[in-house]
């Protein structure tokens, strides 16, 4: 159930029902938008009688959430959720952020000279696996925690944020100094006891789509995290799988509007993976961030036939550089900035 408060409701009223929800046995979550606070009931709400709620002060209107996904639904925060990082960076508004990097970090130079040259281009996230979920088992499996230094290193000395993919639960605590954004991968999506135990994490969220999920099933992964009080999840589209083969996945541009209308949380567009070829990253990029994208997550290598994982759609630095001129025209057709 959702409980709109008035826009001059009071503290004391926004208590008042909240201790009334907790009477009738249903867990609160509470977003204090800039208006307006909202408060999400969870759990056993069928059996509540909701006219109970909507006579209470400082009450504006209560009702029913019918999709099975409740913190994740638009309906918790109609403004949209703006995911913050410490220093400043936020994702979720006008500014469409860019994240970019190698598949996987492979060494020293490799993540220096990719972080000093996204930087340069306007990039904010430095991205780099060290925790790879690869489908052979003999092919590159990362760096491990020494790669995660190198990111965190090379990100700081270029004023980038560090965004990496958690495999597991035990990888959270020991990457929790190095990364600002843990990447759940598109085939860790439904592994459900990672993501209750990433809603205890104080640390946002990057939710990639499974390679066959539907956008529903995404808004139920995320609404694990959030549940667990990690309102910090950010959606990211990275192609599913379908019939066409000419690409490596078919990068469903039409999930960034839909995710926007059925969710408050920030979508990301996944070029790279979303085709799997070097020569449609640019394109689809584009399309992203024409159809609304809150940002980019790019791979990018100094010797991009050369990387270690995803070679045959990671781009050169050059082709990055010339990619962001082309963002910027498109973001701003369409009232953002990069
Ligand atoms: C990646 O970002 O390198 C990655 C493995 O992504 P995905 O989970 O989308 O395949
Ligand atoms: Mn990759």
């Amino acid at each position: 159930m959702i409980v709109a408060m008035q826009e001059k409701a009071t503290e004391e009223q926004i208590d008042a029902v909240i201790d009334a929800m907790v009477e009738a046995g249903v867990g609160v979550h509470r977003t204090t938008g800039a208006t307006q606070t909202i408060l999400a009931g969870v759990g056993p709400t069928a059996s509540v009688d909701l006219s109970k709620f909507e006579v209470l002060p400082g009450v504006l209107h209560v009702h029913r959430i019918s999709s099975p996904y409740k913190l994740a639904g638009r309906g918790f925060r109609p403004e949209g959720t703006v995911v913050e990082f410490a220093n400043g960076v936020k994702v979720g508004q006008e500014r469409v952020i860019v994240m970019a990097g190698p598949c996987s970090i492979e060494n020293s130079e490799q993540v220096f000279e990719t972080a000093k040259r996204v930087k340069a281009a306007g990039g904010t996230f430095l991205r780099g696996g060290a925790f790879k979920p690869r489908s052979s088992p003999y092919a590159f499996q990362g760096m491990g925690i020494p790669g995660l230094k190198l990111l965190h290193e090379a990100a700081r000395e270029n004023g980038l944020l560090a965004v990496s993919e958690v495999m597991e639960i035990a990888q959270i605590e020991p990457m929790l100094p190095y990364v600002d954004l843990f990447q759940v991968g598109a085939r860790n999506m439904q592994n459900f006891n990672l993501l209750r135990e990433l809603g205890q994490v104080r640390k946002p969220v990057l939710l990639k789509r499974g390679i066959a999920a539907t956008i529903e099933e995404l808004l139920l992964s995320a609404e694990y995290i959030l549940s667990g009080g990690n309102y910090d999840v950010i959606l990211c589209e990275r192609g599913i799988r379908t019939y066409e083969t000419s690409t490596r996945n078919t990068m469903d541009i039409s999930a960034i509007p839909v995710v926007k209308k059925l969710s408050h949380l920030p979508i990301v567009g996944d070029p790279s993976h979303g085709t799997g070829r070097r020569d449609m990253v640019a394109p689809m990029a584009r399309a992203a961030v024409a159809a609304g994208a809150d940002a980019i997550l790019v791979e990018v290598h100094p010797n991009a036939d050369k990387a270690a994982s995803d070679a045959a759609q990671t781009l050169y630095l050059e082709q990055f550089e010339e990619l962001m001129g082309q963002l910027r025209v498109i973001a701003a057709a369409v009232g953002r900035t990069i």
